[in-house]
């Protein structure tokens, strides 16, 4: 077990995380192309190269400082909504997390927080709720399972039918709302985005023994 996430192990997160995202660029993009305009995959792959060649600087700063730095280059660097909405939620689980000390793994209460506090900064972005088939309809049930106590291996099940669960929805917000009811019976790209993002993190943590 170990409670630590020094520097190395920062890097290996971003790296393990990056290259997840990354190495689903075609499906996020062919998700893009049914309800959108067939860019989200590779928005994210721009965004998480660019934090990528931005590695050892962010690995070398305080985790809520190298959060925000994550935030604030896929602020610049993706196209598109979710570049300012991914943007937002990095940034604030930074701002969140800044009582962390350093080195330490956050505890399941910060990180629930944390995430609580960011979605809550990714709806006032976006000017959307739970429910309009986004990232958000992923985001939230993740956030109420870490809240209410799941593992790692519950965190995954939770963000992979809840992104499941947005194919049957209609969207409001977004590109796709544009469609109306045709945005039915597609998987929304951005929930499929963050359950690529929350089950890289979770298999981080369970590779490294963390609890959650
Ligand atoms: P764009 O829609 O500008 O082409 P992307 O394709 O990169 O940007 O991202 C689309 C995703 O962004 C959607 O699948 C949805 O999950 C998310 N999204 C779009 N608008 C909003 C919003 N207002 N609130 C929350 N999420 C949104
Ligand atoms: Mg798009």
């Amino acid at each position: 077990m170990t409670a630590t996430l020094d520097a190395a192990a920062r890097r290996a997160l971003i790296e393990t995380t990056a290259a997840a995202v990354i190495s689903r660029a075609d499906e996020l993009t062919a998700l893009d192309q049914a309800i959108g305009d067939g860019d989200h995959g590779l928005n994210m792959k721009r965004g998480f190269e660019a934090v990528l060649a931005e590695l050892d600087a962010i690995a070398g700063k305080t985790l809520p400082d190298g959060l925000k730095q994550i935030g604030t280059t896929l602020v610049m660097k993706v196209g598109g909504a979710s570049g300012p909405l991914y943007g937002t939620l990095f940034l604030q689980l930074g701002k969140s997390l800044a009582d962390v000390a350093p080195d330490a793994v956050p505890s399941r209460a910060a990180l629930a927080a944390a995430l609580e506090a960011a979605i809550v900064a990714v709806k006032a972005r976006g000017k959307s709720e739970t429910g309009q088939k986004t990232l958000l309809d992923v985001l939230t049930p993740v956030q109420a399972a870490l809240a209410g106590g799941a593992d790692a291996a519950a965190l995954v099940e939770s963000a992979h039918t809840a992104a499941a669960a947005t194919v049957p929805m209609k969207a409001i917000r977004g590109r796709a709302s544009f469609l109306g009811d045709r945005s039915i019976g597609h998987m929304d790209p951005g929930a499929r985005s963050s359950e690529i993002l929350i089950t890289a993190v979770a298999g981080f943590a369970t590779a490294n023994g963390a609890s959650a």
